[in-house]
Protein backbone atom coordinates (compact mmCIF):
# COMPACT_ATOMS: atom_id res chain seq x y z
CA UNK A 1 0.00 0.00 0.00
CA UNK A 2 0.92 4.15 -0.62
CA UNK A 3 -0.09 7.03 0.87
CA UNK A 4 1.03 10.58 0.68
CA UNK A 5 -0.65 13.39 2.18
CA UNK A 6 -0.95 16.38 -0.48
CA UNK A 7 -1.69 19.25 1.29
CA UNK A 8 -2.85 19.61 5.11
CA UNK A 9 -3.79 22.42 7.56
CA UNK A 10 -6.57 24.70 7.40
CA UNK A 11 -5.64 25.80 4.29
CA UNK A 12 -6.63 22.31 2.61
CA UNK A 13 -6.54 19.27 3.22
CA UNK A 14 -5.98 16.26 0.85
CA UNK A 15 -4.72 12.52 1.54
CA UNK A 16 -3.25 10.05 -1.34
CA UNK A 17 -4.18 6.27 -0.37
CA UNK A 18 -3.93 3.46 -3.17
CA UNK A 19 -2.28 -0.24 -3.51
CA UNK A 20 -0.45 -1.41 -6.57
CA UNK A 21 -0.89 0.93 -9.61
CA UNK A 22 -4.62 2.07 -8.45
CA UNK A 23 -5.56 4.84 -5.88
CA UNK A 24 -8.21 7.73 -4.69
CA UNK A 25 -8.13 10.50 -2.86
CA UNK A 26 -9.40 11.36 0.88
CA UNK A 27 -10.98 14.82 0.38
CA UNK A 28 -9.88 17.36 -2.01
CA UNK A 29 -9.45 20.71 -0.69
CA UNK A 30 -7.32 22.31 -2.95
CA UNK A 31 -7.15 23.81 -5.89
CA UNK A 32 -6.74 21.06 -8.81
CA UNK A 33 -4.19 22.86 -9.94
CA UNK A 34 -2.32 22.14 -7.14
CA UNK A 35 -4.08 18.82 -6.58
CA UNK A 36 -2.44 18.36 -10.03
CA UNK A 37 1.20 19.46 -9.52
CA UNK A 38 1.43 17.99 -6.17
CA UNK A 39 0.61 14.49 -7.44
CA UNK A 40 3.66 15.09 -10.32
CA UNK A 41 6.12 15.68 -7.45
CA UNK A 42 5.33 11.93 -6.05
CA UNK A 43 4.92 10.75 -9.05
CA UNK A 44 1.62 9.33 -9.26
CA UNK A 45 -0.15 9.86 -12.12
CA UNK A 46 -3.63 11.93 -12.01
CA UNK A 47 -5.35 9.13 -14.60
CA UNK A 48 -4.62 6.08 -11.23
CA UNK A 49 -7.10 7.81 -9.08
CA UNK A 50 -10.76 6.32 -8.97
CA UNK A 51 -12.54 8.41 -6.94
CA UNK A 52 -12.66 10.86 -4.33
CA UNK A 53 -14.16 10.12 -0.71
CA UNK A 54 -15.32 13.01 1.53
CA UNK A 55 -14.66 13.49 5.45
CA UNK A 56 -16.95 16.03 6.06
CA UNK A 57 -18.06 19.39 4.19
CA UNK A 58 -15.56 21.65 5.21
CA UNK A 59 -13.96 24.10 2.85
CA UNK A 60 -10.70 23.11 4.09
CA UNK A 61 -11.67 19.14 2.72
CA UNK A 62 -14.15 20.13 -0.32
CA UNK A 63 -12.29 22.98 -2.17
CA UNK A 64 -11.10 21.28 -5.23
CA UNK A 65 -13.58 18.37 -5.37
CA UNK A 66 -16.08 19.00 -7.92
CA UNK A 67 -13.42 20.93 -10.60
CA UNK A 68 -11.23 17.61 -10.07
CA UNK A 69 -13.96 15.46 -10.62
CA UNK A 70 -15.12 16.96 -13.50
CA UNK A 71 -11.35 17.28 -14.73
CA UNK A 72 -10.87 13.20 -14.06
CA UNK A 73 -14.20 12.27 -15.04
CA UNK A 74 -13.94 10.80 -11.52
CA UNK A 75 -16.57 9.47 -8.31
CA UNK A 76 -17.10 11.14 -5.48
CA UNK A 77 -18.23 8.81 -3.01
CA UNK A 78 -19.87 10.62 0.54
CA UNK A 79 -22.75 9.77 2.71
CA UNK A 80 -26.11 10.98 1.94
CA UNK A 81 -25.93 13.49 4.71
CA UNK A 82 -22.88 15.04 3.96
CA UNK A 83 -24.26 14.89 -0.52
CA UNK A 84 -26.65 17.30 0.89
CA UNK A 85 -23.97 19.65 2.61
CA UNK A 86 -21.83 18.97 -0.49
CA UNK A 87 -23.84 19.06 -3.54
CA UNK A 88 -24.16 22.95 -3.90
CA UNK A 89 -20.85 23.79 -3.75
CA UNK A 90 -19.18 21.36 -5.71
CA UNK A 91 -20.65 21.94 -8.77
CA UNK A 92 -22.52 19.79 -11.55
CA UNK A 93 -21.64 16.20 -11.69
CA UNK A 94 -22.86 13.41 -13.31
CA UNK A 95 -25.22 10.85 -11.80
CA UNK A 96 -22.76 8.65 -11.93
CA UNK A 97 -20.17 10.61 -10.07
CA UNK A 98 -22.30 10.75 -7.09
CA UNK A 99 -22.66 7.79 -5.18
CA UNK A 100 -24.03 7.77 -2.08
CA UNK A 101 -21.69 5.31 0.74
CA UNK A 102 -23.08 4.34 4.31
CA UNK A 103 -20.54 2.72 6.57
CA UNK A 104 -18.16 1.08 4.26
CA UNK A 105 -16.93 1.16 0.63
CA UNK A 106 -15.07 -0.58 -1.55
CA UNK A 107 -12.35 2.35 -3.30
CA UNK A 108 -9.46 1.01 -5.82
CA UNK A 109 -10.17 -2.29 -4.96
CA UNK A 110 -9.43 -1.58 -1.16
CA UNK A 111 -12.24 -1.58 1.79
CA UNK A 112 -12.91 1.52 3.77
CA UNK A 113 -14.62 1.66 6.84
CA UNK A 114 -16.04 4.93 7.94
CA UNK A 115 -15.58 5.43 11.26
CA UNK A 116 -17.66 8.69 13.15
CA UNK A 117 -15.53 11.82 14.74
CA UNK A 118 -16.88 14.40 16.77
CA UNK A 119 -16.44 18.05 14.96
CA UNK A 120 -18.72 20.55 13.88
CA UNK A 121 -19.75 19.65 10.65
CA UNK A 122 -23.31 17.48 9.40
CA UNK A 123 -21.23 14.76 9.88
CA UNK A 124 -17.78 13.75 10.30
CA UNK A 125 -15.66 10.40 9.49
CA UNK A 126 -12.19 9.06 10.62
CA UNK A 127 -11.63 6.05 7.76
CA UNK A 128 -9.98 2.70 8.37
CA UNK A 129 -8.51 1.94 4.64
CA UNK A 130 -7.45 -2.24 4.61
CA UNK A 131 -5.68 -2.92 1.74
CA UNK A 132 -4.61 -6.58 1.00
CA UNK A 133 -1.74 -6.89 3.34
CA UNK A 134 -1.77 -3.48 5.64
CA UNK A 135 -3.85 -1.02 6.78
CA UNK A 136 -4.03 2.68 7.59
CA UNK A 137 -5.96 4.82 10.03
CA UNK A 138 -7.06 8.39 8.91
CA UNK A 139 -8.31 10.44 11.50
CA UNK A 140 -8.82 14.20 11.41
CA UNK A 141 -11.09 17.24 12.35
CA UNK A 142 -12.87 15.67 16.09
CA UNK A 143 -12.11 17.68 19.22
CA UNK A 144 -12.30 14.19 20.99
CA UNK A 145 -11.31 10.27 20.34
CA UNK A 146 -14.46 9.23 20.26
CA UNK A 147 -15.74 5.61 21.12
CA UNK A 148 -16.08 4.38 17.80
CA UNK A 149 -11.80 5.66 16.73
CA UNK A 150 -11.27 3.93 20.18
CA UNK A 151 -12.49 0.57 18.81
CA UNK A 152 -11.84 0.68 15.14
CA UNK A 153 -8.06 2.15 14.73
CA UNK A 154 -6.18 0.56 16.82
CA UNK A 155 -2.95 -1.72 15.31
CA UNK A 156 -3.19 -0.06 11.99
CA UNK A 157 -0.01 -0.44 10.32
CA UNK A 158 0.04 3.22 9.37
CA UNK A 159 -1.61 6.31 10.70
CA UNK A 160 -2.40 9.64 8.87
CA UNK A 161 -3.68 11.72 11.99
CA UNK A 162 -4.28 15.13 13.60
CA UNK A 163 -2.19 17.21 15.64
CA UNK A 164 -3.83 20.43 15.52
CA UNK A 165 -2.65 22.56 18.20
CA UNK A 166 -0.67 23.06 21.44
CA UNK A 167 -3.50 23.52 23.95
CA UNK A 168 -1.26 25.84 25.92
CA UNK A 169 -0.48 27.84 23.05
CA UNK A 170 -4.15 28.24 21.63
CA UNK A 171 -5.36 29.67 24.65
CA UNK A 172 -1.82 31.84 25.07
CA UNK A 173 -2.38 32.93 21.38
CA UNK A 174 -4.07 35.49 19.72
CA UNK A 175 -7.45 34.17 18.46
CA UNK A 176 -10.50 35.23 19.65
CA UNK A 177 -12.25 33.61 22.59
CA UNK A 178 -14.93 32.12 20.94
CA UNK A 179 -12.60 30.72 18.17
CA UNK A 180 -10.30 29.24 21.13
CA UNK A 181 -13.39 27.83 22.95
CA UNK A 182 -14.53 25.95 19.56
CA UNK A 183 -11.02 24.47 18.49
CA UNK A 184 -10.79 23.17 22.14
CA UNK A 185 -14.12 22.14 22.52
CA UNK A 186 -15.44 18.26 21.76
CA UNK A 187 -16.45 19.36 18.52
CA UNK A 188 -13.02 20.97 17.35
CA UNK A 189 -9.99 19.62 16.95
CA UNK A 190 -7.29 17.42 18.57
CA UNK A 191 -4.33 18.81 20.21
CA UNK A 192 -1.04 17.56 20.30
CA UNK A 193 -1.34 15.58 23.87
CA UNK A 194 -5.08 13.83 23.23
CA UNK A 195 -3.51 11.99 19.87
CA UNK A 196 -0.22 11.29 21.51
CA UNK A 197 -2.38 9.33 24.10
CA UNK A 198 -4.45 7.94 21.96
CA UNK A 199 -1.23 6.66 19.90
CA UNK A 200 -0.02 4.98 23.13
CA UNK A 201 -3.25 2.96 23.01
CA UNK A 202 -3.28 2.42 18.99
CA UNK A 203 0.05 1.37 17.93
CA UNK A 204 0.89 -2.21 17.98
CA UNK A 205 4.29 -3.83 17.30
CA UNK A 206 2.99 -3.83 13.14
CA UNK A 207 3.19 0.47 13.08
CA UNK A 208 5.25 1.57 10.80
CA UNK A 209 4.36 5.01 10.08
CA UNK A 210 2.61 7.88 11.41
CA UNK A 211 2.21 11.16 9.92
CA UNK A 212 1.13 14.04 12.09
CA UNK A 213 -1.44 15.93 10.06
CA UNK A 214 -3.96 18.90 9.93
CA UNK A 215 -1.35 21.32 12.10
CA UNK A 216 -2.16 24.56 12.94
CA UNK A 217 -0.24 27.92 11.68
CA UNK A 218 -1.28 29.47 14.73
CA UNK A 219 -1.07 27.13 17.36
CA UNK A 220 1.14 24.70 16.95
CA UNK A 221 4.63 24.01 14.90
CA UNK A 222 5.91 20.86 13.42
CA UNK A 223 8.70 20.95 16.33
CA UNK A 224 6.13 21.31 18.84
CA UNK A 225 3.79 18.58 17.76
CA UNK A 226 6.94 16.07 17.03
CA UNK A 227 8.79 16.46 20.49
CA UNK A 228 5.00 16.53 22.28
CA UNK A 229 3.97 12.87 20.54
CA UNK A 230 7.24 11.58 21.08
CA UNK A 231 7.81 12.58 24.55
CA UNK A 232 4.54 10.93 25.47
CA UNK A 233 5.31 7.68 23.25
CA UNK A 234 8.53 7.39 24.77
CA UNK A 235 7.49 7.78 28.39
CA UNK A 236 5.43 4.40 27.20
CA UNK A 237 5.99 1.42 25.97
CA UNK A 238 4.84 2.27 22.41
CA UNK A 239 8.88 3.35 21.51
CA UNK A 240 10.12 -0.32 22.71
CA UNK A 241 6.95 -2.24 21.22
CA UNK A 242 7.50 -0.73 17.81
CA UNK A 243 10.79 -0.75 16.75
CA UNK A 244 10.13 0.41 13.17
CA UNK A 245 8.23 2.94 13.74
CA UNK A 246 9.00 6.46 12.30
CA UNK A 247 6.88 9.66 12.84
CA UNK A 248 6.75 12.05 10.41
CA UNK A 249 4.75 15.90 9.95
CA UNK A 250 2.46 16.66 7.31
CA UNK A 251 4.15 19.64 5.33
CA UNK A 252 1.31 22.58 4.55
CA UNK A 253 1.44 22.78 0.95
CA UNK A 254 3.55 20.77 -0.28
CA UNK A 255 3.03 16.64 -0.39
CA UNK A 256 4.36 14.27 2.51
CA UNK A 257 6.75 11.97 -0.24
CA UNK A 258 5.07 8.64 -0.80
CA UNK A 259 5.17 5.91 1.46
CA UNK A 260 5.16 2.53 0.42
CA UNK A 261 4.68 -0.02 3.23
CA UNK A 262 6.07 -2.09 3.56
CA UNK A 263 9.65 -1.26 2.34
ZN1 LIG B 1 -10.21 20.46 8.47
ZN1 LIG C 1 -13.38 20.42 9.73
Amino acid sequence: MHLATLASGSSGNSILIGQDKRSFLVDCGIPVKQTLANLAMINVAAQDLEGIIITHEHVDHIRGVGALARRLKIPVYATAGLWEEIEPKVGILKPEQKVVITKEVNLAGMQVRLIPTSHDSRESYALKVLGKNYTVGIATDSGIITEEMHKNLQGCDAYIVEANHDQEKLWQGRYPWYLKKRIDSIWGHLNNTQLAEALTDWLGENAQKVVLAHLSEENNTPELALTTVLRILKASSVRKRCPRLKIRVAPRHVPHELIQLGE
